[in-house]
This record gives C-alpha cells, structure tokens and sequence, in this order.
C-alpha cells in the first residue's frame, strides 16, 4: 500500500523527533483539523518514483529516482558544515541533518545497503552529485513503487512522509458521500467526490501524469467545481442571512433629498444618478444595505455618499462617513458643509485636532442624536463613539480598512444595524468580483464628469532630472502647482519620513524661486491640516509629500505630478496618485522618474500605468501581473482558492454559480453539508 511505502522514507527534517502536540500545532496552521480537511489537503504535485534513471542518463533539471550502493558517510566542515554520502556513483550531499542519518548510511555500507534517492543530479567537484534528495534505504532488488507518490503542502518540520501517512490514513476513515445529486453531476459532467479524491492522493498506475500535473484531469476538475460551488454557496447563505436582519427603512423621499436634487452643484452624470438610484432603492427596504460603489478616481463618488446620508437625516436618523485618513476626512466635510450645510444638516467632524472638551461636545452630539452625520477617520470606531440612531455607514475608501474596522463602524449604533455603503476606486475586476465579493452588491461609476482632461503620462530616467525641474518652473510661472510624490521604502516607514525630508530640503534648494511645502504621514493632524490649506490657497506652488496625498486630495489647479522613483510603486497606488491631477480645466501631465536599470517587473508595471488610464483596465492588469493572492492582499486572502483559478477556470465558476441556484432550490440540506465540507474549518479559523 502506497501509505506503508510512504512512511518508510526520511527526509534530513525528520519529525519523528516531534511531540504529538508538535505535530498537532504544525497540522493546525496548515488548517487541518477535521477528517474533511485531510481530505481535501490534496498534493501540489506528484513525483515518479516508479521507475529507476540510470546516473549517466540523468536528464539536468529534472528531478529523477536514482539507486546505488552505499558505500561510506562522513561529515565535512569545509565550506560548511555537511553530511557527505558515497554511494556507487554518486555523492550524496545534506547541509542539514541529524546525527542519526550519519549512522543510518554508515549502517547501510556495513549491510551492502542500497540509497534510493530522488533529486536533481548535477555534475560535482566528485562526479554526479544529488544536494538534499529525497532517500529511503532499500535492498537489493526491492521492488519499485506502482503509483506517482504524492507530494504535500507542508510546513517546515513536518515531513512529507510524517504528513503523508497521516492523510491518508484520515481518507481511509472518512466519510465520502457525494454531496452534489446525481443529476446535477451529470448536468456538469462532473467525477464523484469518493473517486476523485481517492485518485488524487493515490493515482493509479498508468494515471495521465500530464493531466494530474496540470490539474486538468477530471479529478481535479471535480475538485474545483466543489470549491468554486462551496465558496458560491456560502455567499448566498451569508446574503440569506443578511436578509433576515433589520435595519431601518429610509423611504428617499423627504425633503431634504427633494431640496438638494433640485439644488446639485453640478449635473450627476449618468452613472452617478443610477449608482444614486441603486444605493437610494436599497436603503428604502427594511434590511442592511452592504453595497460597494466603485469609481475611478475623480468619477465622483462623494456625492452619491452624501445623496445616502441625506436620506438618511430626511427619515430622523444618523450616518456616519469614515475615511482612512484624516486629510480625506476634512475634504469630506469641506464637501458636506459646502452641499448640505446649507440644508440645515448638522455635521460633526472627528478628528485628532479638537481638544478634550471639544472632543466630549462632538461625542455628546453624536450620542444625543444632535449631529447628523458624523464624519471621522478610524475615530469613529472607537469605544467611546455611539451614535444615537445610526442607519448608514459609509466607508469611503474601503480597501484602506480592515474587515473588523468596518464590523466596528457597524457597531457603533446603538439600536438598528446599519446600511452599510463602502467606497473605493480600487475596482474589483469582474472576474474577482464575481467570487470575492459576491455577497455585497456592486454599484459601478464607469465615466468622468464633463470636462475632464486625460492626465498625459510620461517616463522619464532619473538622470533627465535637471528637464523635470525646468518644467516645474515652467508651470509654477504659469500659476500652475506641482506634486513631488517621494518614493516609498519597503518594510520602513521611517526611511520613508527620512527620504521626504532629504528630498524637501534639496528641492527648496534646486527650485529656490519656488514656494516649496511638505506633506508626510508624521506631521500631526493640524500641521497636515495647514500644509493643505496653503496648498488649496496656493500659498505653496510644489508640494513635496509621501504617499499621504494618494487617496481623495482634491486641488483642481495642481496639473503637474512627478513620482520618483516610480518603479518602488504599486500600480494601483500609481493609479491614485496619478489621480490627483486632471482635475482642472488645464492639461495636467504626470511624470514618472525611474530609476536604472529596472527589472522586468518593474518595467512592465511602468508600461502598463504608461499605456493606460482607465482604472478598471490598469486593476484588470495588475490582477494579471500579480495573481489573485497578492492583488486582494493578505487582509483577504483568507477567501482565496486553493485549487480553481478564476481566469484559467472560468468556465467552471461559470458552471458553479449556476449550480448554486440549483442546489439551493433543489437540495438545500446537500448544499448546507457542501459548504461545511469545504469551509468549515477555514471559518473556524477566521479565514471565511
Ligand atoms: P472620487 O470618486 O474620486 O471620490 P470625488 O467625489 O472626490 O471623486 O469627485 C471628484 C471631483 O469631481 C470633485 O471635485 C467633485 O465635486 C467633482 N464632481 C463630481 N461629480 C461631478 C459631476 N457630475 N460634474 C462635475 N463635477 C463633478
Ligand atoms: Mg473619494
């Protein structure tokens, strides 16, 4: 049996050393902990220990199964610390083992042994050499396995033989019921759940080996289905189950809504007036809204969020307006005060800037129900905050925030649970969005107001310094105003504050004529506050900053943005920052500085952001660069895949959406038993 024959090969990490609880821990941070979950812990791939190589015929690159004597082991100390095994042929080299191996091999010469050993072979100062193979001792003429061995997911510590044997052993007891009807399998032309996993931890002899490498064969196409069917299955129960809670019923049409359309600032383009339209319709039923407007930078997405605030004070209730930081929030009530003030609406600002009696006033207004809308970065979660009658949270900016954030601005009501409007101008891909976020509804911005101008973009090397400032000048005398984005530093915000003071100091002396400003994260709120306002009043002509400017900053006379080494930056933040400006009637231009040589990485991050200006193309592209996982982040990534891939897979998500509704309606306890099999575990984990 492929299980026994497993668990005789060591690996130089031996966990028989490890404690039961050791393993118990490392099996739970791969997130086995049910029967279930072993089962569905399915291998990443699978090597041929079937067949032997011959040394001489070892292909380069390729890991192989070779056998020979053992002849003698020794430990060398130079270059490093190692364990050196002679085998007939071939040197056999691990730079981490324990004292047991040394004995184990210098048995084995004694015996005549043999070495089994899987790897790359590569030519070495000795001849053939094999760095840290995969080994089992065997005697002569042991016979060679029958089927692929599968190879794990692991952790470090825990042997693939240790896990191995463990896996397999929890899929002989497991309970295997198909949870899917036999109709809906054939519908589907999907393999039972029983076989297809039996098959993919012990592949038969003969198995295609290309199709279960490639995750192309039907075992696998099974798998997929399922999880793509459980994660569609459990959004539906999470829509459910957010349609059995209250939240208050805001009807849309008092009279301050009815005032404030008559007065708008400006014509709603089309999309906004449906986004509007959207958000309105959801707020007048009697459950929580959880609605996602996305927007390209600028497309105007403030003003359906005040359009829901106002229904929300026309029905005798609060919203509260949360951005992730505290520059966006005083836009924001710059915009509030300026559209609803006059209405009447009373606005209460939470910022870090009041004092302690100013503070307590707003906290009392917003307690006794007296301020309407209350507007706040991360503030407004806090302990201390409680809104009297909270129908609606706005959460502008949302992917800046964490999940438990936006739980916590939900709990800050005291009766109802309230509508939830997130905001962001980091769209979600269609393909993305379809899984991921498939229990909120999506409302999309997909045009500009009128008047915009296409920023122009353009790549210069850092070495054309020197033309960038000329042109800074330039426009400066012309009455324009600049952004110098400074580069961010991996892992420090530290080198970060420290870049954007060097690079201040050295501007105001390269542009002396200029009247230079400085924005970072640092500077307490009101100093920001100041920097901004003499920005807006164009006290100051180029402002130098860090990323702080990336999310809402709104100066519409700011028509010239340069980012420094551009190549650090990411290409939705790019995206932001380019975002900026464009805002005026004037042609605005952005220029990246690079520095050389860029990897091909980079370059290709430059070329897209270079080539591109529409937000849901550029998402779209970076989703393509850099893979699901690193796109949503790690905040999310708790929902990812672990076997289908949405773009690859399409027409499976496709096949599993539709056969969502079908299990619901046909077969709701199977659908229930589907979910808990796939997820259970990983919602436990809070993952889910
Ligand atoms: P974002 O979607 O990035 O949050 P904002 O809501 O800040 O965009 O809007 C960007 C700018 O465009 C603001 O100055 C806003 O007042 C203006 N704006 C929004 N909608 C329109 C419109 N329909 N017509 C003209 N200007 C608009
Ligand atoms: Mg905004």
């Amino acid at each position: 049996m492929p299980g026994c024959r497993a668990a005789r090969w060591s690996r130089s990490t031996q966990s028989s050393t490890l404690s039961k609880q050791a393993v118990q821990k490392k099996l739970e941070k791969l997130g086995l902990r049910t029967r279930t979950d072993f089962v569905v812990h399915l291998p990443l791939r699978y090597e041929d220990e079937t067949v032997l190589t011959a040394l001489d015929a070892a292909p380069p690159g390729i890991a192989v199964q070779i056998e020979a004597k053992v002849e003698r082991a020794e430990i060398a100390y130079r270059p490093r610390r190692q364990l050196i095994v002679h085998a007939d042929g071939v040197v056999l080299r691990f730079f981490n083992f324990y004292g047991s191996q040394l004995k184990q091999f210098r048995r084995a010469a004694e015996e005549g042994l043999r070495v089994r050993a899987f790897g790359e072979v590569r030519a070495g100062w000795f001849g053939a050499e094999m760095a840290h193979p995969r080994y089992r001792i065997v005697r002569e003429g042991e016979p060679l396995p029958d089927a692929l061995t599968p190879i794990y997911p692991t952790t470090a510590g825990l042997s693939q033989a240790k896990l191995r044997e463990r896996v397999l052993q929890e899929l002989d007891s497991a309970q295997l019921d198909d949870t899917l009807p036999d109709a809906l399998r054939r519908r589907h032309a999907l393999a039972g759940f029983a076989e297809s996993v039996k098959l993919l931890h012990r592949p038969p002899p003969g198995a295609d080996l290309a199709s279960l490498a490639g995750r192309s064969h039907l075992a696998w196409r099974r798998v997929k289905f399922d999880e793509l069917l459980a994660q569609q299955l459990s959004m539906r129960f999470a829509y459910r189950e957010r349609r059995t809670r209250q939240a208050p019923a805001l009807p849309g049409n008092g009279p301050l809504l009815e005032s404030f359309f008559k007065s708008l600032p400006f014509k709603l383009t089309r999309s906004q007036s449906r986004a509007a339209g959207e958000v309105l319709r959801d707020l007048a039923v009697a459950h929580p809204m959880q609605r996602l407007l996305q927007g390209d930078v600028g497309s105007g997405k403030t003003i359906v969020a005040a359009i829901a605030c106002l229904a929300a004070v026309d029905a005798a209730w609060q919203a509260a307006v949360m951005a992730p930081t505290e520059i966006l929030s005083e836009q924001h009530v710059r915009k509030f005060s300026e559209w609803l003030a006059p209405l009447g609406v009373r606005i209460v600002w939470l910022h870090g800037g009041l004092s302690r009696t100013q503070k307590k006033e707003a906290l009392a207004g917003i307690a006794a129900g007296q301020a309407q809308v209350g507007i706040g970065t991360h503030a407004l979660v806090q302990e201390d905050v409680e809104f009297r009658r909270l129908a609606l949270a706005v959460v502008d900016e949302q992917h800046r925030f964490g999940v438990q954030q936006r739980l916590m601005l939900q709990k800050r009501s005291r009766t109802a649970v309230p509508h939830q409007l997130m905001m962001s101008a980091t769209p979600i891909p269609r393909t993305l969005s379809m899984t991921y976020v498939a229990d909120l509804d999506v409302s999309t911005i997909d045009e500009m107001p009128p008047g915009r101008r296409a920023v122009k973009t353009r790549l210069f090397s850092s070495k054309r310094r020197n033309e960038v400032l000329s042109r800074i000048r330039e426009a400066c005398a012309e009455g324009q105003q600049a952004y110098w984005v400074c580069p961010v530093i991996e892992g420090s915000k530290e080198s970060d504050l420290q870049t954007a003071l060097e690079t201040y100091e050295r501007l105001k002396n390269e542009l002396a004529s200029l009247r230079v400003g400085l924005l970072h994260g640092r500077m307490s709120p009101a100093e920001k506050a100041a920097v901004m306002d003499d920005f807006t009043t164009r006290k100051v002509q180029l402002l130098v900053c860090t990323t702080v400017i990336e999310v809402g900053v709104d100066v519409p006379n700011a028509s010239l943005m340069v980012i420094e080494s551009a190549e650090r930056f990411g290409l939705a933040q790019m995206h932001q920052l380019r975002g900026r400006i464009g805002r005026g009637t004037r042609e605005s231009v952005c220029i990246l500085l690079f520095g050389s040589p860029l990897s091909e990485d980079a370059s290709k991050r430059l070329d897209v952001i270079f080539k591109n200006s529409d937000g849901f193309e550029i998402a779209r592209l970076d989703l393509e660069l850099r893979g699901p996982g690193e796109y949503l982040g790690e905040r999310q990534s708790g929902r990812l895949l672990r076997f289908a891939d949405i773009e690859r897979d399409a027409d499976l998500v496709d096949a599993a959406r539709q056969a969502a509704t079908e299990l619901l309606e046909t077969d709701a306890e199977a659908a229930q038993l589907h979910v808990e099999r796939w997820l259970s575990s990983r919602r436990e984990l809070g993952h889910a």
